[in-house]
């Protein structure tokens, strides 16, 4: 089966739609959280999640957005975007983000956001923070997201991978991060795809987000 992996969506529906185009064949999307906050596009990605019949678990935005997640662990442009998201949501999307789950176990990997042991606050940046996930994992092999870098880390015959992130890389390279799972050949590869940047950061000035996020995407940090 081939999956597609994604994470840290975060509003940004010009690289959302790119990535799509490029996951055309896989058989299943997954995405690893933080559909929301940041971006221009909230309603508009969630939309398209559901259509692709995408699987996703919560991320640390996607619950704050909906006033399950403490504000004051955000910093002022995060908390920001947050708030403005929040206005934007219908109920609709809103009661998308509610049902997420933390945690979701696919029949070859488990999705997280963050970590197993903190699934929405966690990074896991070191092979120490992935040992700590890779002792609660069920199954061999876990996806994360939240870094919004591509990482991944190998242990005693466990996996634990990033595929970077889809609308705000944070690994010097500004184009959209994700990837494709091979669960056959057991085998994930990381790709790279340019978008539209200036349009979503138009948007973005449009809607009055901070400008450190919006200046961020163009260099991928
Ligand atoms: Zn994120």
């Amino acid at each position: 089966m081939l999956y597609g992996i994604i994470a840290d969506i975060h509003s940004n529906l010009e690289a959302f739609e790119v990535v799509l185009q490029q996951l055309r064949q896989v058989d299943q999307i997954v995405c690893a959280g933080d559909m929301v906050g940041y971006g221009p596009d909230p309603n508009q990605c969630i939309k398209l999640m559901r259509e692709k019949g995408i699987r996703s678990i919560a991320g640390n935005h996607d619950k704050a957005a909906v006033g399950e997640m403490n504000l004051e662990w955000f910093n002022e442009n995060a908390r920001r975007a947050v708030e403005w998201t929040s206005e934007q949501l219908t109920g609709d999307s809103a009661q998308y983000l509610k049902l997420l789950p933390l945690t979701l176990e696919m029949d070859d990997f488990q999705i997280v956001h963050g970590s197993l042991r903190n699934p929405l606050e966690e990074y896991i940046f070191t092979l120490a923070e992935a040992a700590a996930t890779m002792e609660l994992m069920s199954k061999p092999l876990c996806f994360v997201g939240h870094t919004h870098r591509p990482a991944r880390f190998e242990y005693q015959g466990k996996a634990i991978i990033n595929p970077g992130g889809a609308g705000q890389p944070r690994d010097g390279d500004p184009r959209a991060s994700f990837g494709i799972y091979d669960s056959e050949k057991k085998e994930f590869i990381l790709h790279r795809v340019e978008y539209n940047i200036e349009r979503v950061q138009e948007k973005m000035r449009q809607a009055d987000l901070p400008q450190s996020l919006i200046d961020r995407l163009q260099y991928g940090r």
